[in-house]
């Protein structure tokens, strides 16, 4: 009987000191909790050994113009919609009705949106997930889709390109992004891991840049950025940044991991590219030179026309 028990107590003791197989981000490790950092992912699931893990650093001379990658067709980001945000103890997470479909974009189908969620730094400081010539954004949003013709992400992740996931990041400026205050202001009510709370009503359109804004992009083949780490994902990282005031940035820090400590730095650091080529839309610079070619020719008729 005391074998027993001391067995049992030194197998408690094992899974306790080796974490017990759960994911962790480096912040939330520490003595008592030896959970598993990003470098240990893979031994909860192989998967995140793979060869075409996210995120990645997207070197910009590198990167090779695609004429496919048109803008995208955004269908329903307009609508406005109830949901509720939630602290699942990695992030914060709003669950989308599956209205809201993107397509064109050089993707080959329409694709549904089911969710979002965001990572970030410590008050601010470094805390995307891309980065883009070494340079890391102080948040990155992640607006996760699934073929449309799935109806949930087990099935969608089967597929090599069941997923799209569309990554905006962030950067500080010196006034307040109203469009944010649904989003901010609920922070406050789910500090505590499980918590939930609703939201007043809102679009995916308010959350993101306008369509112009959106012709400017970077496109490859990868993984989720979380445990599984299934490669199963079209990214689609955007280049211009959505503003948010220091203060907005800082509200984010207030949230909390399970164990009551800030949720700060919830980003996996950058993986190999593994000979993956990474392309870029084409159309934002032809398009601003052509507008000037126009500009240009539309001034010299003005000016040539008698008065
Ligand atoms: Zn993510």
């Amino acid at each position: 009987m005391k074998l027993i028990l001391s067995v049992i107590w030194l197998a408690s003791l094992w899974s306790l000191c080796t974490g017990g197989g759960d994911w962790c981000y480096p912040s939330q490790f520490t003595c008592n909790h030896q959970c598993n950092v990003p470098e240990k992912w893979d031994h909860a699931n192989r998967d995140c050994a793979g060869k075409y893990q996210s995120p990645i650093n997207i070197v910009t001379r590198k990167t090779l113009k695609d004429d496919l990658l048109t803008p995208f067709e955004f269908k329903n980001y307009q609508q406005i919609f109830r949901s509720s945000i939630k602290n699942n103890g990695h992030s914060v997470q709003v669950n989308i009705p599956h209205l809201s479909t993107i397509s064109g974009g050089g993707l080959f189908t329409s694709y549904k949106a089911v969710q979002l969620h965001l990572h970030w730094g410590n008050n601010g400081g470094p805390g995307s997930e891309h980065t883009i010539d070494g340079e890391q954004f102080p948040m990155e949003m992640h607006i996760v889709h699934m073929k449309s013709h799935y109806s949930d992400l087990t099935t969608a992740l089967r597929d090599p390109e069941g997923i799209a996931v569309l990554g905006f990041f962030y950067e500080r400026s010196n006034s307040a992004n109203r469009k944010y205050d649904p989003v901010i202001s609920a922070l406050r009510s789910i500090k505590a891991t499980n918590g939930n709370t609703s939201m007043p009503p809102l679009s995916l359109a308010q959350l993101i840049l306008s369509e112009r804004n959106m012709t400017s992009y970077y496109r490859y083949k990868g993984s989720l950025t979380t445990p599984g780490c299934t490669e199963s994902v079209v990214w689609t990282v955007f280049e211009k940044p959505i503003p948010l005031s220091q203060d907005q940035l800082s509200a984010f820090s207030e949230v909390q991991f399970n164990d009551g400590k800030h949720m700060i730095g919830n980003f996996r650091p950058v993986q190999p590219l593994n000979g993956r080529q990474v392309f870029r839309s084409g159309s934002t610079v032809m398009m601003s030179s052509f507008s000037l070619l126009l500009a240009m020719v539309a001034m010299a008729m003005g000016l040539s026309k008698p008065n």
